[in-house]
């Protein structure tokens, strides 16, 4: 499994969008990179999310690089020995992007360190639930409280907007502007990771 890491996307700094997790974002977009420059490889196992996202990657493929199409590699994979599906721990593409999570998360908590970064994140950063469990492993123990304060600053600032949200609903107003989603990605992480 070949990746191009100059085009996995964004670092730390650029992923940053307010009320969207960084690393989720960045996750997700490694995780499409990964499947559309997927080459033929035999020991190639591949969970069933990552099977249909190579199927999906089809199109996208035979414009950017003919010949190395998904194609070639659902070929190599239908030679006997047949694998199938396997969970996510044996997922080629699912160790990958786990990979990146830690390399992100290891930045993430370096850049905390930074006391303008570390504000900005207090005051206006994002991180879901997971990742903010996962970052605190990383940055040293007097950073722990701040990771914690923005989760919990993330978690208020969703159930007002939610609550906000459902009085709208009952008025008949039904523009949500995507707050449904990022009240999924705090507590599940992006879509497909
Ligand atoms: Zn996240
Ligand atoms: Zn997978």
């Amino acid at each position: 499994m070949k990746a191009e890491a100059s085009t996995a996307g964004a670092n730390v700094s650029q992923a940053l969008t307010k009320g969207a997790c960084p690393i989720c974002g960045i996750l997700k977009d490694f995780q499409w990179t990964l499947v559309e420059t997927a080459r033929p490889q035999s020991d190639l196992r591949v969970c069933n999310f990552h099977g249909w996202a190579l199927a999906r990657s089809r199109a996208k493929i035979s414009r950017s690089t003919p010949g190395e199409s998904v194609t070639n590699v659902f070929l190599e994979m239908l030679k006997p020995p047949l694998v199938g599906k396997v969970n996510s721990d044996e997922c080629t593409l699912c160790h990958r992007v786990l990979e990146e999570e830690v390399t992100r998360l290891r930045e993430l908590a370096q850049k905390l360190q930074g006391a303008m970064f570390a504000q900005w994140m207090k005051s206006q950063g994002t991180l879901c639930l997971e990742h903010g469990r996962k970052v605190k492993k990383f940055v040293p123990l007097r950073l722990r409280t701040l990771v914690d304060e923005i989760v919990e600053r993330n978690r208020v600032e969703l159930e007002q907007e939610l609550e906000t949200f459902l009085e709208q609903l009952k008025h008949g107003i039904h523009e949500g502007g995507g707050l449904l989603g990022r009240a999924a990605e705090f507590l599940v992480g992006q879509r497909g990771l």
